[in-house]
């Protein structure tokens, strides 16, 4: 980073906890990369402190923030206005600070898991989709995926009543997709899978701590035609990444999209323009 002058301008994060978030360090790199006046730090706010928290980083002029667990749906109340997708997801994981001074809630969630197929050559127009999970990722998923007109999406949860609920939510985003959800232990699933062109986990399970569970446990389902993406990136590989590998599925971690939703976020915060691959590539070999 160049050195920090009294015009370096303050961006972050808000979450708790943000200790191991992979964000500043690669926030930063990007910063000096670009030769970008700014300084990324990570902030782990109480929850009772929240809303002060975000007072405060107002008044303090700064330029932008992203919002991480479990304040995503939290901020929601503090924005003055909300993108599409934000609204949408009913998830803020990006605060840019506007010149009059609000806030102004997106998220870029959905455009990071996008881009990060469109890098590995996956166009989701009119192609099944399988998603695991119903939670705040799983609807930035499948928003996704109905913005870019895939031909069928099924959700599958854990909890039925949450993937009904995402379902509903998302419907009126659906220009002619086929969505549709059923629980884990729906008898079609297999068949449902087996058929699916691409398939997401975007449930917790597999995260560190829990690295030798797999939402799916039987590998017929996956082959060579399929791409198989888990959002988990700690640990990379997840054990249903190297079951679904095993198969010969082309399969991707949730790192580039971290990468990707962040570099979108840095790009609203400065308005400055490019190549998000070209960096993800930088951003890739430097956190290695
Ligand atoms: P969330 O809102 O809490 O949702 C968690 C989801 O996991 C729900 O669908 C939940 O099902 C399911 N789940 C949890 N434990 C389960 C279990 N034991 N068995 C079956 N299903 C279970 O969390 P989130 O924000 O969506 O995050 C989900 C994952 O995505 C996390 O691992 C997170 O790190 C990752 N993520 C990655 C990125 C990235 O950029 N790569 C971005 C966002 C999130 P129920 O509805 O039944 O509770």
């Amino acid at each position: 980073m160049d050195k920090i002058t009294s015009t370096t301008r303050l961006l972050g994060l808000i979450g708790n906890p943000v200790k191991g978030s992979l964000s500043p360090e690669f926030q930063n790199f990007v910063i000096d990369r670009l030769n970008l006046g700014y300084v990324y730090l990570a902030f782990s706010v109480e929850h009772e402190l929240l809303v002060q928290a975000i007072e405060g980083l107002r008044a303090l002029g700064t330029s932008g923030l992203n919002v991480t667990v479990p304040y995503k749906k939290a901020v929601f109340g503090e924005m003055d206005a909300l993108s599409d997708s934000a609204k949408a997801v009913s998830a803020v994981n990006t605060v840019v600070f506007q010149e009059n001074g609000e806030l102004r809630g997106e998220n870029t969630d959905w455009l990071g898991f996008i881009k990060s197929l469109e890098r590995n050559g996956f166009e989701p127009r009119d192609k099944r989709c399988f998603v695991f999970g119903a939670g705040g990722a799983a609807a930035a998923v499948v928003y996704g995926l109905l913005r870019m007109n895939a031909g069928r999406i099924f959700i599958a949860n854990r909890t039925l009543e949450n993937a009904r609920y995402l379902v509903d939510k998302l419907s009126p985003y659906s220009d002619g997709t086929d969505l549709n959800c059923g629980s884990l232990s729906w008898p079609g699933l297999s068949e449902e899978l087996r058929e699916s062109d691409l398939i997401v986990n975007a449930t917790s399970v597999g995260m560190t701590g829990d690295e030798g569970k797999s939402i799916c446990d039987d590998p017929a389902v996956f082959g060579s035609n399929q791409i198989v993406y888990d959002l988990i990136y700690n640990p990379s590989p997840t054990f249903f990444l190297q079951m679904a590998s095993n198969e010969g599925a082309r399969t991707i971690g949730g790192l580039e999209m971290l990468i990707l939703q962040g570099l979108e976020s840095l790009k609203l915060w400065t308005r400055v323009e490019f190549d998000s691959f070209e960096m993800l590539n930088d951003v890739k070999s430097f956190l290695r």
